[in-house]
């Protein structure tokens, strides 16, 4: 027997039609799941990128932390910076009395410390805030300067995506043609027996055994299954649809 004699014979029944649908299924599946084999060279520059903009982030929360900081310490300054020169004002003012003077002096004396207080602790703030905005600006540099590569990557993607899709588009069209010509409560059983078992519907058997699961079937159920009718008989352990396939 040639297998162009099989297939003629096959051709016609439902359940080897619904058995080519399962072909096609499993081979759109397939597809669908290689749309997310990334390359390892996409995902090694989206990982870059990613770690790129977390270092970018943390950095500009420390960075604003700082420049807070600053500002605070700046407004003191400023103050206390101000309170001198009105005591100052004041001193001269009161030039001829000595014991203001000298009250005048202390209080002068007290805001000067203060005023460098505010300045020593500004220092190291300014030294930290530019190597800061240096590190931001660096890893902004950073980021443009993978952005290209990184979008001539994705670019591919897309492409081998739709490359996918394109390939599926066959196996599309012949299913369609295909669940046109069956009784839609069998498509029905079929898809909801193939969610539920591993994407496997519909099985052959070889030897009395169901492909399935492995099961050995009644004779009476081979024969059921032999004669190809509808409703379609099923394993009676594992619940698929059984087909007799010529071999
Ligand atoms: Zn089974």
């Amino acid at each position: 027997m040639s297998a162009k004699t099989n297939a003629e014979t096959h051709e016609s029944g439902p359940l080897e039609r619904l058995y080519r649908v399962q072909g096609l299924d499993q081979e759109l599946d397939r597809l669908h799941g290689e749309e997310g084999h990334i390359s390892d060279e996409l995902r090694a520059a989206r990982t870059e990128q990613g770690q790129i903009n977390n270092r970018l982030e943390d950095t500009e929360i420390e960075l604003e932390k700082v420049d807070r900081q600053i500002r605070r310490l700046e407004l003191d300054l400023s103050s206390s910076n101000e309170q001198v020169a009105r005591n100052r004002a004041e001193q001269e003012r009161n030039a001829t009395n000595a014991k203001l003077q000298s009250q005048f002096e202390s209080v002068i004396l007290q805001l000067s410390e203060r005023v460098s207080d505010y300045e020593e602790s500004l220092a190291p703030l300014y030294v930290q805030q530019t190597a800061l905005r240096e590190r931001a600006s660096g890893l902004r540099g950073e980021h443009k300067a993978l952005r290209p590569a990184l979008s001539s990557l994705e670019g591919a993607d897309e492409a081998r995506v739709l490359e996918l899709r394109a390939q599926g588009e066959g196996a599309r069209q012949e299913r369609a043609g295909l669940i046109g010509n069956l009784e839609p409560r069998l498509v029905k059983e079929y898809e909801m027996i193939r969610r539920g078992k591993k994407g496997i519907g519909i099985v052959s058997y070889t030897a009395g055994r169901c492909q399935g699961c492995g099961v050995m079937l009644p004779v009476n159920i081979q024969q059921r299954a032999a004669s190809g009718s509808l409703p379609p008989v099923k394993c009676p352990s594992c619940g698929r649809i059984l087909i007799k396939l010529a071999i």
